[in-house]
């Protein structure tokens, strides 16, 4: 169990920022008691495609469109450490750059369960698993079983996983890994890009403080 942390990192692409990504924060920071949750988007990948479903908004408007859909929550926050370092984001580097910076602090990382079952293919891991405590939030269609079953295979030897399949200890580090289940929202960036694109309604998928200035981007169509 993650107890005493007072610091989230949620990670992602935010293209856009959306209501599921808004309500895991909240549901985490409230489950775990934390002071804050901070967002941290991902800089541009190298080989970004433009327009339609498979285009990636420039790191700026996905940095503004957090910065605008977070501003009236008192426990959220953004940094730009990623996109301010450009080239490929590792996680494994903003977990090491905070652990410097909070001193040794150990945060919790957000990550939807999707997300989770692929962090086998990260960069470094078994080091990743060392550096915070790892809240796995719930995400429709994907259910989430044992940890035994989706904890992913280059790591599972790390962990020690209770009897009830829902929590882990790292085994070496001592940080904790626990599922959290949140209210279900079906909703994807991918989804509200392929919405845009042909001419849809997103009203209520994403905050109505970002929904004009999405939609005027011109980035989705
Ligand atoms: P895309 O559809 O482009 O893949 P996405 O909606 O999955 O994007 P990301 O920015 O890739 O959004 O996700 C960042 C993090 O937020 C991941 O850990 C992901 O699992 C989590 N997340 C995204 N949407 C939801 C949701 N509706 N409910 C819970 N977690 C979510």
């Amino acid at each position: 169990m993650i107890r005493g942390a007072r610091t989230g990192v949620f990670g992602g692409t935010f293209n856009p920022i959306h209501a599921g990504h808004l309500r895991a924060a909240e549901e985490v920071v409230d489950a775990l008691a934390l002071e804050r949750m901070i967002f941290v988007p991902s800089a541009n990948p190298p080989h970004k495609s433009v327009g339609g479903e498979d285009s990636i908004a420039p790191a700026k408007d996905r940095l503004e469109w957090v910065r605008a859909a977070i501003s009236d929550n008192p426990r959220f926050a953004v940094d730009a450490v990623e996109i301010e370092r450009g080239g490929a984001s590792y996680t494994v580097d903003t977990l090491r750059g905070l652990s410097e910076q909070n001193r040794g602090e150990r945060p919790v990382f957000c990550i939807g369960c999707d997300a989770f079952v692929e962090m086998g293919s990260w960069r470094e891991p078994e080091v990743i698993f060392g550096l915070a405590h790892f809240a796995v939030t719930t995400r429709p269609p994907v259910t989430c079983g044992s940890l035994a079953d989706w904890l992913p295979k280059v790591v599972r030897d790390d962990f020690e996983i209770a009897d009830d399949g829902r929590s882990a200890r790292h085994k070496a580090s001592g940080c904790s890994l626990e599922v959290i289940e949140i209210s279900a929202l079906d909703i994807s960036a991918s989804d509200i890009r392929r919405r845009l694109q042909e001419g849809r309604s997103v009203r209520y998928l994403l905050p109505e403080s970002i929904r004009k200035s999405v939609e005027q981007s011109g980035v989705y169509v």
